[in-house]
Parts: C-alpha cells; structure tokens; sequence
C-alpha cells in the first residue's frame, strides 16, 4: 500500500512538479484537481461549461462541486494503493470531507506537505511559467526548461501559457490563497500531519528534501494505521 498525500503551497510554489516526482517515487497516481478541471473546460464537458469563468478568473470553485468530483475520483480503483492530491482540499469544509471520505474506507492521511515559497518568487515564476497540453508537465526558465527550447521533454508538444497565469488572475488566486487555504496548514499541523519543505530553491534540492522528510513520515504513519 503507497502513502496518501496532500500538497498544500501557494499557486506557484511547485505542487504540481514536486507531486509528479513524489507519485513515480511512490508508485501512485498524482490527482491534480485543477487539472481535471481544466480538461473539463477543454473538452466542454457540463463540468467545464460550469466552471470555466471561475477558473479563468482565478477564484475558486464551489465547495459542492469540489467535493462531489473528488469522492466519485477517490472511488476510482487507481488510488486504492495510495495518491498523491495536488490542489485538494482549498477549504476547510474541503479538508473536513477529505478526512470524512476516507474515514468511510477506514484510511486517513499519511502527511500533508506544505511547500513554502515567498509570494514574489511564485508570481514571477507563474508569469514564466508554460504547460505542456498533452502531459500536462510544467516548465519553467528558472531551474525547470525543456531540453528543447518551447516543446515537452515527454512528448514534443507545444508549450502553451495557461489562461489563468496573466497578472491579473495571478493576483487573485495568491489573495484566495491567503484568505481561504492558508488555514489548512493550521487544520494539517493541529493534527500532527504536517511537514513543512522550504519551496523557493531548484526542482531537484526541494525534491530531495522531500523524500527525505517524507519517507520517514509515511513510514511512521503506515505503522500508525
Ligand atoms: P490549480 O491547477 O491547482 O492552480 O487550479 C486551477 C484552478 O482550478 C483554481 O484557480 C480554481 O479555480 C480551480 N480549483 C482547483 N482545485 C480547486 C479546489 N480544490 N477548490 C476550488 N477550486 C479549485
């Protein structure tokens, strides 16, 4: 059985690179909310078409909807043997049905990462920042370029810019970052689940700081449950 983590930081702090490398370490699937939405927007489904202008405006999505998709995902076989959540829970109504979800299949989680990084670093990194629309993989010109300069190291793809890294949306989701997730590092260390990873140096030293610090909390929290 592989661990269950949730990734907590500021947009921009490296949730999404740091969660890929934690799921191939661990040999779980990484489950990117933010992400499934925005395949929802791509392929128009009724999903999409609701939260389409949130998503480009940067503000959350509501607590129902959130909810509701990571239940039906967290029914899916593929994370049985463990996750990785990036982007989930947002809120502490989130985190309280998150505990509540796997509570029901008599689990809970390993740890809950919170990867620090100063808000002019994230800003400038996600005015930078370029997605592959195949893989989803991240790029960035500090400390995580492409081999090839615009094109996705897994597959050749196209970088693009994602519509919700302009300034303005940028400002917005580091301010409903502040005002609505921050708690949940309160919720995560009250309950003795938190580590804490400092965010702001390259992809592969935060990286290494993190299975060193998690290894051991997923170890111990194994022997716990
Ligand atoms: P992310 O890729 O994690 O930065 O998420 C992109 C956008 O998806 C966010 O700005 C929100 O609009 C939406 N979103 C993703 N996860 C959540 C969540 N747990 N609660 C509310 N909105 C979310």
């Amino acid at each position: 059985m592989g661990p269950r983590i949730v990734l907590l930081g500021v947009p921009g702090a490296g949730k999404g690179t740091q969660g890929r490398r934690l799921g191939e370490r661990y040999g779980v699937p990484l489950v990117g909310t933010g992400e499934i939405l925005r395949e929802a927007v791509t392929a128009r489904t009724p999903l999409g078409l609701r939260v389409q202008e949130r998503l480009e405006q940067g503000l959350l999505v509501s607590d129902e909807i959130m909810i509701d998709l990571v239940a039906e995902r967290m029914s899916r076989a593929d994370v049985r043997a463990g996750f990785v959540l990036d982007g989930f829970p947002r809120t502490l109504p989130q985190a309280a049905a998150l505990d509540r979800l796997l509570g029901e299949r008599d689990l809970g989680l390993h740890v809950a990462v919170y990867l620090s990084a100063p808000v002019e670093v994230v800003a400038a990194r996600l005015a930078t920042r370029l997605e592959c629309p195949v893989c989803r993989r991240t790029y960035n010109p500090t400390g995580a370029e492409p081999a090839r300069a615009g094109l996705c190291d897994n597959d050749g793809a196209a970088l693009v810019a994602r519509k919700d890294d302009d300034p303005v949306s940028v400002h917005q989701r580091i301010d409903v970052y502040f005002r609505e997730t921050e708690v949940l590092r309160d919720y995560y260390r009250g309950s003795g689940r938190l580590v804490e990873v400092d965010g702001d140096r390259d992809p592969d030293t935060v990286f290494a700081a993190l299975a060193a610090a998690l290894d051991g909390a997923v170890a111990a929290g194994r022997n716990g449950r």
